[in-house]
């Protein structure tokens, strides 16, 4: 499997990391290894001890799909929950600056967080979700699936234009503003929609 990620789908987000608006989604992949295995703990790499936060409502695909008009996209995913794509900023910063590919900013071992999957019938609108994130119980992060620039339909039909989608694949939708770093015994709680997604200690 495979995770597609999009970067820059909230205004406020663009903002804070004064990156210009996009006329398209901004998309990168991680590999299957960038997983964090379910109830670990997330370790700081070695090669830097700057690493963000940035939590994103995730899509799981269930179905094979290239070329997905956007009136179609609901067929292609059932459930939906939420994650953490832990970035390290500074390095990220670094190669930007450089022109150089994000990979090893975003897509090292263990950065991708995948919470509780929920059955999308649970939800009434998927496009007024709220989220959130709370840092050793103080919230650092809230959106609504309302802010996205490009709306989950919209992105699935935008990324299977490029990258065929298979089952099993994920799609983390962009982060919203207030991303931070990590310190050492910090404690992230996720929550969609009201219900618990994750807990995740950082070592
Ligand atoms: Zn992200």
């Amino acid at each position: 499997m495979k995770i597609i990620c999009v970067g820059r789908n909230y205004a406020a987000h663009i903002k804070e990391l004064q990156n210009e608006n996009p006329n398209e989604p901004v998309l990168f992949l991680k590999p299957d290894t960038t997983i964090l295995q379910t109830n670990h703990p997330f370790f700081i790499p070695h090669f830097t001890s700057e690493i963000d936060y940035e939590v994103e409502v995730i899509v799981r695909i269930n179905r094979i799909g290239k070329h997905i008009q956007e009136k179609f996209s609901h067929k292609y995913y059932n459930e939906i929950g939420l994650g953490i794509d832990f970035t390290a900023r500074s390095l990220q910063n670094e190669l930007k600056a450089k022109g150089l590919p994000w990979e090893k900013a975003k897509a090292f071992d263990g950065s991708s967080l995948i919470g509780t999957w929920f059955d999308k019938k649970n939800f009434q609108d998927l496009n007024a979700l709220s989220f959130s994130l709370e840092r050793n119980g103080k919230r650092v992060q809230e959106g609504n699936t309302n802010q996205m620039l490009w709306k989950i339909d919209a992105l699935i039909s935008y990324i299977s234009q490029f990258f065929t989608l298979k089952i099993g694949d994920v799609i983390f939708t962009g982060t919203p503003s207030g991303v931070g770093a990590v310190i050492e015994n910090d404690i992230f709680v996720g929550h969609l929609d009201g219900k618990h997604a994750f807990t995740v200690k950082i070592k």
